[in-house]
């Protein structure tokens, strides 16, 4: 059947123009349909990525995006405990997301691919071999479907996002080069209230949690510690894990709109990004091969780098989800005693910690740990000490 383009991809953020830059690289014809009147506004989140991720994007850490590197981060329990990890190994970047996103779609166009704003996709079906794309004011087919409007694609049932707010402040009392993370499951329960500076004197500040009134935390947060709000926003944070399917029919779902963010802190700017990248490449292929096979692919490599992992992540925030201010209290006390955070700061990857925190625990420490908080909540967790120690 004949159409308008081989592939529609509804969203226009990191996940849905990485798709768009590799369908056009394969040589297929692509159109990026955007709801927001302008690419990367108004920007949600915070930007944090590490070199490696960025570069497993295909993306340079040009001085256009990046707004500041970050070398340690400090965490606060309820009670005022800290510990202090080192993240110089890491490479960890703060980008400024809107730019990002416009450098994005800009090299998808370079290559090829058709992006329209003020798009909104509003429904669509199969008919033959195709499916049929329909925004507010016009209709188009197309051989394939991308996915990439985000969380609003997810099942609203579920407990698959988490509400957040995030503000843009100016300061005095931050760091530059340190991300400051509070944890407060009465305030912000399964989550945290977080600081990532951009420079000297302006951060990006936030906090999630299940229920709660996000902006009065925030505002609280702000004037303790006499900053300025210059810019406020609210967000939802995906933390449910991926989707059971990320193919049906002729529609392909990647980013976030597949649950692909880590389940603990909701970070896809690299592995929702990789989703996109992935589909784009396979979907790509199998039309200019004509093997409808080949899409599958995408799925099975997104799940070969990802699944064990966020398997892990999906543990941890079940776990974090249940914790008490007191539990959170001692397992802060046991490892700033522990020595472990060397370990995790020199073995600990950025974008695949979950096995290199738990490795880096070690056996008495997943004890001690074990002991102190309900013993069931490790239940599941994967016995690494055992067999490491
Ligand atoms: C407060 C906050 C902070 C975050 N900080 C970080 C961080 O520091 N590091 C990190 O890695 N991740 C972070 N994330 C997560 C990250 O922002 C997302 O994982 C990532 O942006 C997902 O990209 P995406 O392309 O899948 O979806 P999105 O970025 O959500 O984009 C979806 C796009 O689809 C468009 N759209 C929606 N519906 C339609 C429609 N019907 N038709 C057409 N277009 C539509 C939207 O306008 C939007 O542009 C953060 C998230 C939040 C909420």
């Amino acid at each position: 059947m004949k159409t308008d383009f081989d592939i529609i991809v509804a969203g226009g953020s990191v996940a849905g123009l990485l798709a768009a830059r590799e369908i056009a690289e394969s040589g297929c014809t692509v159109k990026v349909l955007e709801d927001d009147l302008e690419i990367g506004l108004p920007e949600r989140c915070d930007g944090l990525v590490s070199l490696k991720g960025l570069e497993a994007i295909g993306m340079a850490p040009t001085s256009n995006v990046v707004q500041n590197r970050i070398r340690r981060a400090i965490i606060s329990s309820p009670k005022g405990e800290t510990v202090d990890v080192d993240a110089e190994r890491q490479k960890v970047l703060v980008l400024d997301r809107s730019r990002f996103d416009r450098e994005l779609a800009g090299l998808a166009s370079r290559s090829g691919a058709e992006v329209e704003v003020g798009q909104r996709v509003t429904a669509h079906k199969e008919v033959d071999s195709a499916v049929q794309v329909e925004t507010q004011q016009t209709s188009y087919t197309a051989k394939w479907m991308i996915n990439a409007t985000g969380y609003t694609a997810l099942p609203r049932s579920s407990k698959s996002t988490l509400p957040a707010a995030k503000y843009e402040v100016y300061g005095d009392w931050f760091d530059r080069e340190t991300i400051e993370i509070y944890f407060d499951q009465k305030r912000s329960p399964g989550y945290f209230t977080w600081v990532i500076p951009m420079s000297d004197d302006t951060a990006k500040v936030g906090v999630a949690g299940w229920g709660g009134n996000q902006f009065r935390l925030l505002d609280e947060f702000v004037k303790q510690h006499r900053g300025v709000a210059y810019k406020k926003i609210a967000a939802q944070i995906v933390v449910g894990g991926p989707l059971d399917r990320f193919v049906s029919g002729r529609v392909i779902s990647v980013g976030d709109a597949a649950g692909q963010a880590k389940p603990t802190t909701g970070g896809g700017i690299y592995s929702g990004g990789l989703g996109g990248l992935l589909a784009g490449r396979c979907v790509g292929e199998s039309v200019k091969s004509g093997d409808p096979a080949a899409v599958a692919r995408y799925e099975e490599a997104w799940r070969k780098i990802f699944a064990g992992e966020f398997k892990t992540l999906l543990r941890l925030r079940r776990i974090l989800d249940r914790l008490e201010n007191d539990q959170i209290d001692k397992m802060f006390k046991a490892v700033a005693s522990s020595g472990i955070l060397e370990k995790i700061s020199l073995e600990s990857d950025f974008d695949h910690h979950s096995m290199a925190i738990l490795r880096a625990l070690g056996l008495n420490n997943v004890f001690k740990i074990a002991s102190i908080v309900a013993s069931d909540l490790l239940e599941g967790l994967p016995r690494l000490g055992r067999s490491s120690e």
